[in-house]
C-alpha cells in the first residue's frame, strides 16, 4: 500500500494555522516520509487530484462562493476530511461579522476605514454579496475531525497528521487538546 495522500487549503482565515502545521519544525520531515503531500497553499499543485485523496484539511471559514466551492470540491476529493483551526471548526475572527448585516461590513471595510481616502467605495461585485453570514466548514460539507485552536498547537497538529498518516484516527477528546 501507498503512503496515505494529503492535500490542505484555506479559506477565509489568515494562514496562521498552515504557519501553526510549519512550526513542528523538523519533524515535518518525520511526516513527509510517511505521507504524499499533494495540493497545498504551500506546495505548487493547488488543487486535490480528481482521483482523490486520503486526507483533506482546511483552514479558515466560509465567507463567500469561492470558499464554498473549494470546501465542496475537497469534501468530494477526499476521504476524511478535517477542519483545522477555529476559523473551520466554528467561524472564528471572521465570522464577527455575522453581528452586522452585510451592508455595514462592507460600509466599514471599503468606506469607512480610518485609511480610506474620500473616493472610498463598495465594489461591485457580485462575490461579496454571498453567503449573509460567516460559516463554520461543518454547515457547508460534512467534516471528520475537527482541530479547534487559533491557531492549534504545533503539537496538535503533528499528532493529528502523524496519527492519520498511520491509518489510525486521532483522539481529539480533551487531554489530547490541552498540550503543555
Ligand atoms: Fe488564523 Fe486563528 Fe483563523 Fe487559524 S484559527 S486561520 S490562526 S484566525
Amino acid at each position: 500500500m501507498g503512503k496515505p495522500k494529503v492535500a490542505s487549503d484555506w479559506l477565509a482565515g489568515c494562514s496562521g494555522c498552515h504557519m501553526s502545521l510549519l512550526d513542528i519544525d523538523e519533524r515535518i520531515v518525520d511526516l513527509v516520509k510517511l505521507v504524499d503531500l499533494r495540493a497545498t497553499p504551500i506546495t505548487d499543485l493547488k488543487h486535490p487530484d480528481e482521483s482523490g485523496v486520503d486526507v483533506g484539511i482546511l483552514e479558515g471559514g466560509i465567507n463567500n462562493s469561492t470558499n464554498e466551492a473549494v470546501a465542496k470540491m475537497m469534501r468530494k476529493r477526499c476521504k476524511i476530511l478535517v477542519s483545522l483551526g477555529d476559523c473551520a471548526v466554528f467561524g472564528g475572527v471572521p465570522a464577527m461579522r455575522n453581528f452586522f448585516t452585510l451592508e455595514e461590513s462592507l460600509r466599514r471595510a471599503y468606506v469607512e476605514t480610518e485609511s480610506t481616502d474620500s473616493e472610498g467605495k463598495i465594489p461591485s461585485d457580485p462575490e461579496l454579496c454571498k453567503p449573509q453570514r460567516v460559516q463554520a466548514v461543518h454547515e457547508v460539507v460534512p467534516v471528520d475531525i475537527f482541530v479547534p485552536g487559533c491557531p492549534p498547537d504545533a503539537d496538535i497538529i503533528y499528532y493529528v497528521l502523524s496519527e492519520l498518516a498511520q491509518g489510525r484516527i486521532p483522539d481529539m477528546t480533551k487531554k489530547n487538546l490541552m498540550w503543555n
